[in-house]
């Protein structure tokens, strides 16, 4: 493959498998993964850990000026650091599923973490992913992607993903955490989760993984050669 070095932005609703695929992919090319996702949730988590209430945005809003949130890429994928301690682990909680949203739509909190992501994505040859970082995160990206399959696929996906873990829910309640977050991502005011005109759609319902990161990997492709 080509050594031009794009920005990739993959957004989607959850569950399409955007952090595995893009992890994944960013590996193959010896791209920056920055998973924008976990950052949101590692807010929510530091918002549960000290018992705030998630509906005052005030006081969430607060609490970002302590953080100290720090991101660290790995082959592994993205580790999250809140003053100086891992909470990686903690981020796929359903108690954090069940509120990231809520404090993903307060305006402070995606300034704060936009700026973030905006300087992390600087160095170029990037991927990430999330919800709003074709609109918003990085408009001049040259490949914007809009990943998804049906809520009957990714709840599945999940579901299977969960097996055997502490995270362990029946698949009715992963599809209806999924579905209810979708809702509020795509019905919130500020950066709300939109397909923008310029994102070549990926519709993984009938792909399995290894399918979904070759159509992507090829698409990579197509655009380095336009550039
Ligand atoms: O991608 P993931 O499912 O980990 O994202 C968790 C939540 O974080 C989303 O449901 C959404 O509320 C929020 N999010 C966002 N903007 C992003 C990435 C995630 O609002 N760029």
């Amino acid at each position: 493959m080509s050594i031009k070095k794009i920005a990739i932005a993959i957004d989607g609703p959850a569950g399409a498998g955007k952090s595995s695929i893009s992890k994944v992919v960013a590996n193959k090319l010896h791209y920056l993964y920055i998973d924008t996702g976990a950052m949101y949730r590692a807010v929510t988590w530091a918002v549960l850990h000290e018992h705030l209430d998630v509906h005052n945005q005030k006081a969430v809003e607060r609490l970002l000026k302590t953080l100290d949130l720090a991101m660290e890429a790995t082959e592994t994928g993205c580790k999250v650091y809140i003053r100086g301690e891992d909470v990686t682990e903690f981020l796929r909680q359903p108690k954090i599923n069940d509120n990231v949203s809520i404090i993903a739509s307060y305006k402070g909190v995606r300034q704060y973490l936009v700026e973030r992501q905006q300087a992390m994505a600087e160095v170029g040859g990037v991927i990430l992913d999330g919800r709003d970082i074709g609109s918003v995160v990085l408009p001049k990206a040259e490949l914007k992607i809009y990943l998804t399959a049906s809520v009957e696929a990714r709840a599945k996906r999940r579901w299977l993903e969960v097996q055997g873990t502490p995270n362990e829910l029946p698949l009715e309640a992963i599809q209806r955490s999924v579905t209810e977050r979708d809702e509020m991502d795509k019905n919130r005011k500020e950066s709300p989760l939109v397909q923008v005109a310029e994102a070549i759609l990926v519709d993984s319902s009938d792909m399995t993984f290894d399918e979904t990161v070759t159509h992507i990997l090829s698409l990579v492709e197509e655009r380095v050669n336009c550039e």
